[in-house]
């Protein structure tokens, strides 16, 4: 079958992979579309170690074609993602206690297992979650990464109905994250991005304000105007962002870590101390969250914009993403095998 595999020099590069059997527990799936999300760059820029040779994506959709002996969860016919929370032990104190993707003998798609932007994807049962009717394949693709994390996030940073919230970086990820604070959560929205098209998006999507930092100095806008925020969601890849986030917060808010810059950011200890505020690091979602994201979606609160291109287009992608270039989200049409 046909995958999309990282290389050595930190390319993707589309080879030939043999499929291997089914064992008990698991399901295969007959992939219909994966998303391209900017940790797949990461990952293929050794930004977490060198991983080459394993298949990417963890935005994977597909159709259940085959299930293994002992698999309750799913049935032929099924469609059922592939995320970056491939499969947690079960047992330890993170997967009993609604914490499921700290599991520290957790499998990673894309990363530590073989991902979605293959012809076929061989999934363990229990882990993969069922998309719901009503849900286009594509959109759900988003949704399985993009749209889980900052649904979590948002959802971790606390945010009530009526309060503000910045969400810094409305790329792939930033675009759902405004989408689930406004529609979902009923929260009054700040865009920040250093890239004026994406805040034209936001404002499509009914952003309450956008902010470019290249023109304007985000924290003291955000004070002047609203007296800070209740809570910030940065998905920026920048750790400029991040810091700005921190002082954008108003006394007791929260700033929750989404986007992975390289490096470390600044934290004032007085600023954190004398006004209580937050900082987290929120990691996806779990399988229960991913359920809920995709029932938004299904519901039309959250509409993801994709776009479908061929799978030797991969590194074309990576690049636009590099250079800020995707509205939305690029998604891999992986059924051009059964055309
Ligand atoms: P993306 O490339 O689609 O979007 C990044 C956006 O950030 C772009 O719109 C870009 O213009 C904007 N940006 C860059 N510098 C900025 C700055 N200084 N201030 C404000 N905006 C800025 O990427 P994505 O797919 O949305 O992923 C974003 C990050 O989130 C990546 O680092 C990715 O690895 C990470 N991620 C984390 C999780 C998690 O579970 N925590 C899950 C998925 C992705
Ligand atoms: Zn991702
Ligand atoms: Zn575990």
């Amino acid at each position: 079958m046909k995958a999309i595999v990282a290389t050595k020099d930190h390319k993707a590069a589309v080879v030939d992979k043999e499929l291997r059997p089914l064992r008990p527990g698991e399901a295969l799936l007959k992939m219909e579309c994966c998303g391209v999300c900017h940790t797949d760059l990461h990952v293929k820029n050794a930004d977490f170690g060198d991983v080459s040779g394993v298949v990417l994506g963890h935005e994977g959709i597909g159709e259940v074609v085959e299930v293994a002996d002992g698999v309750t969860s799913l049935k032929i016919g099924d469609r059922a993602s592939v995320a970056w929370f491939f499969e947690g032990c079960g047992h330890c104190e993170y997967c009993t206690s609604g914490r499921e993707t700290l599991c520290r003998e957790v499998k990673n798609a894309g990363y530590t297992a073989d991902g979605g932007m293959s012809e076929y994807c061989i999934v363990t049962a229990d882990y993969a979650v069922k998309v719901p009717d009503g849900l286009e394949s594509a959109p759900a693709s988003s949704i399985t990464c993009a749209g889980v994390t900052t649904y979590k996030a948002i959802k971790e940073s606390g945010v009530r109905p009526g309060e503000w919230i910045l969400i810094s970086g409305l790329g792939g990820l930033g675009n759902l994250a405004l989408q689930y604070a406004r529609n979902v959560f009923n929260a009054k929205t700040i865009a920040v991005d250093i890239n004026e098209k994406q805040l034209d998006f936001a404002k499509e999507l009914g952003a309450d304000m956008t902010i470019n930092p290249l023109n304007e100095d985000v924290a003291k806008v955000i004070q002047e105007k609203v007296g800070g925020v209740h809570a910030a969601v940065v998905t920026a890849v920048a750790k400029s962002a991040f810091d700005t986030a921190v002082e954008s917060v108003r006394a007791g808010g929260r700033v929750v870590a989404v986007g992975l810059p390289s490096s470390s950011m600044d934290l004032n200890i007085p600023r954190l101390v004398l006004d209580g505020i937050q900082v987290v690091g929120s990691l996806v979602g779990t399988r229960q969250d991913l359920k809920e994201a995709f029932q938004f979606g299904a519901e039309g609160k959250v509409v993801p914009v994709c776009h479908m291109r061929p799978m030797e287009d991969i590194n074309d992608i990576f690049k636009e993403m590099e250079e800020g270039k995707i509205k939305g989200r690029m998604v891999i049409d992986l059924t051009e095998f059964s055309k």
